[in-house]
């Protein structure tokens, strides 16, 4: 087995006391390549993430700021933020996006911010990893107005959206990543979309330390586990787990890491 987890928070406290022994279940159960999202308002938070690729190297990170972060990042964010997306080992912007479910940062706001890193991405040409909830039309709207079309604009992470959404994402040649939601009993339209989603447009991800997939729901998530979700779609695919889980890392070194090794 040769998995990637396309979404993970490796950085957050929660993994504090066994991070080590994470990675090492990761690699154990056939995770060969971790992306690992920043999270935080400030460089030095960023910082985190990228200092868990420079250490492990089938490790890589996205660096971005998150719309609950976006009304309280440090006023020279795009500066540093453009420093870190010149390490080879970033090998994204994310995640960004907007999410009017909570709303952190004032709508407003993290449209201005969602919009600037976009820009940044285009610039840099990089991919971006989008979180979006219960902000579809508008996540749509400023990808559309500030990507355009890419060959390789992104991921939008953690797909719970319907057909409509899938349909307008691959439309714009953006990659769709599932989480552990795909295991629920009761996530019927995700599992459709996981279904009818291109193989060469799937991704896998557990974005732990959240959202723990069947068996392990309700627990602390962690990187091993998204072989559960490999497990869920493949079996809803009707196709052997090994087979996907090597599709959707060709799939995500052909996006993220172009020009290496795996992306052929
Ligand atoms: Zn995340």
């Amino acid at each position: 087995m040769k998995a990637t987890d396309s979404h993970c928070h490796l950085d957050d406290t929660r993994f504090d006391q066994d991070r080590e022994a994470i990675l090492e279940r990761a690699q154990a159960a056939g995770v060969s390549t971790i992306l690992t999202i920043a999270t935080g308002a400030t460089l030095e938070e960023q910082s985190r993430a990228l200092q868990l690729a420079e250490q492990y190297p089938f490790v890589y990170a996205a660096v971005g700021i998150h719309p609950h972060d976006a009304a309280r990042a440090s006023v020279d964010w795009p500066r540093w933020l453009r420093d870190l997306l010149q390490h080879p080992k970033v090998v994204a912007v994310g995640e960004i996006g907007l999410d009017y479910h909570y709303n952190f940062s004032p709508p407003e706001i993290q449209r201005t911010v969602f919009a600037q890193q976009l820009a940044i991405a285009v610039e840099l040409g990089k991919p971006v990893i989008v979180h979006t909830r219960e902000a579809w039309p508008d996540t749509l709207a400023l990808l559309k107005r500030e990507l355009g079309e890419r060959p390789r604009n992104g991921i939008l992470h953690c797909f719970s959206g319907g057909p409509d959404e899938l349909a307008a994402g691959l439309g714009m040649g953006f990659y769709i990543s599932f989480a552990g939601v795909v295991t629920f009993p009761k996530a019927q339209r995700t599992q459709e979309c996981a279904q009818r989603v291109p193989l060469d447009r799937l991704l896998i991800e557990t974005d732990a330390p959240y959202l723990a997939p069947v068996p392990h729901r309700g627990k602390r998530n962690e990187p091993a586990f998204v072989i559960e979700v490999a497990r869920k779609i493949a079996e809803l695919r009707q196709m052997p787990v090994d087979e996907l889980a090597a599709v959707t890392t060709a799939n995500f070194y052909r996006l993220c890491l172009p020009g290496s090794a795996g992306a052929q």
